[in-house]
């Protein structure tokens, strides 16, 4: 079994030489070590390595791991679904959410971001596949969103993320995460924002998702190994 120092380096050249393929500038993406289901100590060992910024999906056991990390000078970024009773902890506690699809949920995290923090940074989660059941704002409400969160005065909306459905080859990858690319321009151009973050491709698709202008991507198991599945998901 490879030790995640060692994955930290196999996932980095694959950054750096999908990077450099794309003839974009070196250290334009970053990566963000998905550490749901975790342990603390596993965060640690990537930040020794190197990392700094870490995922999380579910609030309880992030802010268990942030309590025993308090000595690291670590970037914590919120990438699960979110409730409206969880806003004010997540608010509290992380530096960015990329998981926000709804003006309820962006009011809420502004209202309760502690004035003495920096703005908490936004990403939109959009549902680029038009998948029935998935999490995301519609393309086509993407616009309407974008419009009042940008104005929300303790948020500072960086940018736009996707879980595409899975694709059957790269070059379908690509062209979803290129219209991914294409929303973030439209957007620049029409409400006249600087949106700067694409945070698209994990573990399997990190390639496309870089050819496509991908900022931020977002890996978990090849860093951190399989996950077990989540008490609740076994039954
Ligand atoms: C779990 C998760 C990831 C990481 O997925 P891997 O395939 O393990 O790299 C990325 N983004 C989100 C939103 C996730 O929930």
């Amino acid at each position: 079994m490879s030790s995640i120092a060692d994955n930290i380096v196999f996932v980095t050249r694959r950054i750096q030489k999908a990077t450099a393929d794309a003839g974009r500038p070196a250290g334009s993406v970053t990566l963000l070590a998905v550490s749901k289901t975790r342990p603390a100590e596993d965060i640690r060992a990537a930040y020794e390595a190197g990392l700094t910024h870490f995922g999380e999906n579910y609030l309880q056991e992030a802010l268990d791991k942030q309590a025993r990390l308090t000595d690291l000078p670590l970037v914590w970024h919120f990438i699960g679904p979110i409730q409206s009773n969880k806003t004010r902890a997540i608010a509290e506690h992380f530096d960015w959410v990329h998981s926000v699809d709804r003006e309820k949920i962006a009011r809420r995290l502004s209202e309760q971001r502690p004035v003495h923090l920096p703005p908490l940074n936004i990403c939109l989660q959009v549902n680029i596949d038009n998948e029935p059941t998935k999490a995301g704002v519609a393309p086509d409400d993407l616009h309407a969103l974008a419009n009042v969160v940008k104005d929300m005065p303790h948020l500072r909306l960086r940018g736009l993320m996707c879980i595409p459905e899975p694709k059957a080859n790269e070059a379908d990858a690509e062209a979803t995460f290129r219209r991914m690319a294409h929303l973030k321009d439209a957007l620049n151009a029409s409400l006249d924002l600087n949106l700067d973050t694409l945070s698209m491709g994990m573990s399997g698709d990190i390639e496309p998702a870089i050819r496509a202008g991908a900022t931020l991507v977002r890996v978990g198991t090849a860093l951190f190994g399989p996950r077990a599945p989540k008490p609740q998901e076994t039954a």
